[in-house]
């Protein structure tokens, strides 16, 4: 994985890419989550119920995939969100995060791939750009020099991206979005 704090600041530069009035600060907390959720993966498995290595339950299998996002993105709007009239707007806003967090996995320079199409399809792959210095799995192991790495190549590759969407943001509401 990426860090959960990359993914954490990959969510909140998303959201700042969206109109503001229609994502108030509970939504950018839901996509903040979102976008850290599909590591649940490793949790489960050393509960074990997940499943080791390449199958679609192993990590960065299925919650990683374009389908669980999907999922994921209408479980959110039929809980928080029913009398929404924004439902397309926000909707996307938690696919994208969601999506976003395999996104950046597919980044990293380690680990297994992912299983972008699960369930159709358990096929494990990464972008052909892979800059992102892996990310330790436990906080034991991130508090240490691989952890000072990884921050270093995500102030990068992530946070200089994010600023990015932060300004273009800022743009967009200002003179843009009415
Ligand atoms: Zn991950």
């Amino acid at each position: 994985m990426a860090s959960a704090f990359g993914h954490a600041a990959s969510a909140f530069g998303l959201g700042k890419l969206f109109p503001q009035k229609i994502i108030p600060a509970k939504v950018y907390v839901l996509g903040i989550i979102s976008a850290i959720l599909p590591d649940i993966d490793v949790i489960a498995y050393k509960f074990g119920i997940g499943q080791y290595g390449e199958s679609i339950w192993g990590h960065r299998g299925f919650t990683h995939s374009f389908f669980a996002a999907l999922l994921w993105m209408i479980i959110l709007l039929l809980v928080f969100h029913r009398k929404e009239v924004n439902k397309l707007i926000i909707g996307s806003y938690y696919f994208l995060t969601t999506a976003s967090h395999g996104l950046l996995d597919a980044m990293t320079t380690g680990g297994d791939g992912i299983a972008f199409f699960a369930p159709f399809s358990s096929e494990r792959l990464f972008l052909p750009f892979r800059v992102i210095q892996v990310s330790p799995l436990g906080i034991k192991n991130f508090f240490s020099e691989w952890g000072i790495e990884v921050l270093k190549s995500e102030m990068l590759w992530i946070g200089m991206p994010c600023l990015a969407m932060i300004g273009l943001g800022h743009f967009l509401n200002k003179s843009i979005y009415r």
